[in-house]
């Protein structure tokens, strides 16, 4: 099958694509500035699995117009997209009363109306061909955490994003799903996790870590695969059994 990955120029988006590969699907990615990480996702997947096809495109999925254009040259290059992983995120940490509307603009756009824009241009051709899965990446943020209330709702948004794409195209042969990850080792975790966020986790997650990337990809994998076909409208937890965040 082609997959279309958002964000898959490091991090979590990156082990998707990686993945994705491994088992034997063509992926088109996308980055927004990091035009170097991309390139080099591109030759770490060609070198693993050469036969397959791998694609990095620039698309600022806030953007509706990049949306697009980066979409139709996707799909003039691939022919057709059965996956989505809606997976392009940012966040931007401020306490709720002193957020500005920049920040909070910003993680909306990125997260939840970037996800928008790519599913609305997508499903037409997915409806005509009676296929398609999204997956989109959420967050325990999405149940709330401190200090992030733009992050927190664009997570959550997602969600009702997800269960709509389910239910109004779910006849069309199409099902979206919501993957939600605890703390995993990236660039936004590295950045954006304090100390004592990271200490909690640790601490109070029953496995006693932080996820390692490929646990997560392997279950996107597993979302696009016949084994869940009849997966529709759900959340799907990777957190290790801790469920909360403070
Ligand atoms: P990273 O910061 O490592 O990577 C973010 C990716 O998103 C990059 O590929 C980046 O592209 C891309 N991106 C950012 N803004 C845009 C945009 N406007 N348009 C297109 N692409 C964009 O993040 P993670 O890998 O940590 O996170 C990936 C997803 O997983 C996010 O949605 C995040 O919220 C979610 N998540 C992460 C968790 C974690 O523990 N890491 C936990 C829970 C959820 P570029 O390289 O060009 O900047």
């Amino acid at each position: 099958m082609n997959f279309l990955v958002t964000g898959g120029s490091r991090g979590i988006g990156a082990a998707i694509v990686r993945d994705a590969a491994r088992a034997g699907h063509h992926v088109a990615f996308t980055y927004v500035s990091r035009a170097e990480d991309a390139a080099a996702v591109e030759q770490r997947v060609r070198a693993e699995h050469g036969a397959g096809r791998v694609q990095a495109y620039r698309m600022d999925v806030g953007d509706s117009a990049s949306v697009e254009e980066a979409g139709d040259r996707i799909l003039d290059d691939f022919g057709s997209i059965e996956v989505v992983v809606s997976n392009a995120g940012i966040n931007r940490p401020n306490l709720l009363v002193h957020m500005s509307d920049d920040e909070w603009h910003a993680v909306i756009s990125t997260n939840l109306t970037g996800a928008f824009y790519v599913a609305r241009y997508f499903l037409p051709s997915m409806v005509g061909q009676r296929f398609g899965r999204f997956v989109l990446i959420s967050s325990l943020a999405h149940r709330g955490i401190t200090g992030q209330a733009n992050y927190c709702a664009s997570k959550a948004g997602l969600h009702g994003l997800a269960w709509a794409i389910a239910k109004e195209y779910g006849r069309r042969g199409i099902t979206a799903n919501v993957l939600v990850p605890g703390v995993f080792e990236t660039d936004m975790t590295r950045s954006g996790l304090s100390m004592s966020n990271r200490e909690f986790w640790t601490q109070y997650c029953p496995l006693g870590r932080l996820g390692q990337l490929d646990e997560l990809s392997k279950v996107v994998t597993f979302l696009a695969s016949d084994g869940a076909a009849f997966i529709n409208g759900q959340e799907i937890s990777v957190h290790g059994g801790l469920d909360w965040a403070p």
